[in-house]
Order: structure tokens, then sequence, then C-alpha cells
């Protein structure tokens, strides 16, 4: 089965959440995962669908301020969280180390993780693309190992909310290569949407997607978790 995750980045308070569930109505077949905001996690987890964090911390509690930590997302009700977006290493200095270490500590707490790897345009086009990937994954891999809460997303830089989407011939390159380093489901994200979800769900080893933009809007998001359900 496909895994479907929208990340709603910091849109959507805890009133867009009621409203975006109420409306909400997935297809079967198909695993879907709703990561907003820390301030609506708690309306979102309401509304009985699978929530997951942004981020979380390796510690489980302690002075780190404007952090949340596995246990305490496990008592809302929260299943899981994302790890290492790149928005996350880009604003906020994440490390190929402190994702690790969140991964680890997410999973050994009993959360599912989807932790974020991918290249930048300077990279892609300096012929770097492998080297950071597997600078990236093998972090990740070396510290958690091929974990069954474990699931990679490939998001090249150049794709997140640019409007540019990796062609399905690079998401098939890319997913090969992450998975000859660690044998865990991965998923595509990077400005997916309706009109492109089909044909880069269809490609060899693409998972299912880790969706921004388009998760925000119920249509859209249920149109993707329909071409998912669909294949
Ligand atoms: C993301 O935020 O992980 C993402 C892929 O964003 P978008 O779909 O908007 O490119």
């Amino acid at each position: 089965m496909k895994l479907i995750a929208g990340n709603w980045k910091m849109y959507n308070g805890p009133g867009e959440t009621r409203e975006f569930f109420e409306k909400f109505e997935p297809p079967s077949g198909v695993d879907v995962v709703v990561c907003p905001p820390f301030g609506s996690i708690g309306a979102a987890v309401a509304s009985g669908r699978t929530i997951f964090a942004q981020n979380v911390h390796w510690a489980a509690e302690g002075a780190y301020t404007g952090e949340v930590s596995a246990p305490m997302l496990l008592e809302l009700g929260v299943a899981g969280a994302i790890v290492g977006h790149s928005e996350r290493r880009q604003y906020f200095g994440e490390t190929d180390e402190t994702v690790a270490r969140r991964s680890l500590a997410a999973l050994d707490a009993g959360l599912r993780v989807i932790a974020c790897v991918g290249e930048s345009l300077e990279e892609r086009e300096a012929g770097q693309m492998e080297l950071v990937l597997r600078l990236q994954v093998e972090a990740i891999g070396e510290s958690v190992g091929a974990h069954d809460g474990l699931v990679i997303a490939y998001e090249p830089v150049w794709a997140i909310g640019t409007g540019r989407t990796a062609t399905p011939d690079q998401a098939r390159e890319a997913h090969a290569f992450v998975k000859s380093l660690l044998d865990v489901p991965v998923l595509y994200g990077g400005s997916v949407k309706p009109e492109n979800a089909e044909e880069l769900l269809a490609e060899d080893g693409v998972d299912g997607a880790l969706v921004g933009g388009a998760s925000l809007d119920v249509e859209s998001f249920t149109a993707i978790c329909r071409a998912a359900a669909s294949q």
C-alpha cells in the first residue's frame, strides 16, 4: 500500500484544521498521514485520522525551548513525525547528525518516522546528487538501520514549493540509489499535485509521496490519495 503524507508546514490553525477534516474523505487502499503544525495537532488528532508531527526532539524532556519530545507526541495521540525536512536543514540548523538522533529517539519511543533527504540544485548540477544522498541516508542508516517504522522521503530541494517536479525517471533513479543504501520505503516529495501524482507513483521504487502545498487543499489532497489508491 502506498503512503501519502501531507506536510502542512506552518499553515492551518486549529479552526482551519477542523474544517479540513470535516470535508476530508480519503479512499481506502492508501495509508494517509497528515502533518499539521504543533498548535493544530489536538484538532487534527480529534478527527480520528493518522497524524504526524513535523519534528521531534531526541530527549524525552529537558531544557530545549521550542522543541517537543516523542513521549509528549505519543500522549497527544500522534503516530509519527517528519524529521530533517529541507526547511529545517536550511533555516534551523538541522544537520545529518541531529536528524539521525531525532530519528532514533522517535523510533525507539514507538513513533513512525519520515526522514527527509535530497540534494540542492547546485549539488545536482555539480554532479554531487549521489554523494549528498549517501551522506544523508548513511547518517540515518548508521544510527537506526532499516527499522520497520522508518520511511525515507526523497525530496530534491529544487523541487520543493517551486512547481518544478523531478521527472519520473529522475525519481526512479534517486529512489533506487536510496534503496541501495538503506532498504526502506521511499516517498517522493517536491511539487506533487493531482496532475503529476499518478505518473510519479507508478514508478518502480516510489512507495508514496510527501506532499506540501497540494495537501492544504482538501480536493487536491484527496485526488492525490485517489491516485495512490488506484496503483
Ligand atoms: C514538502 O513540504 O515536503 C513539499 C514537498 O512541498 P511541495 O509539495 O509544496 O513542493
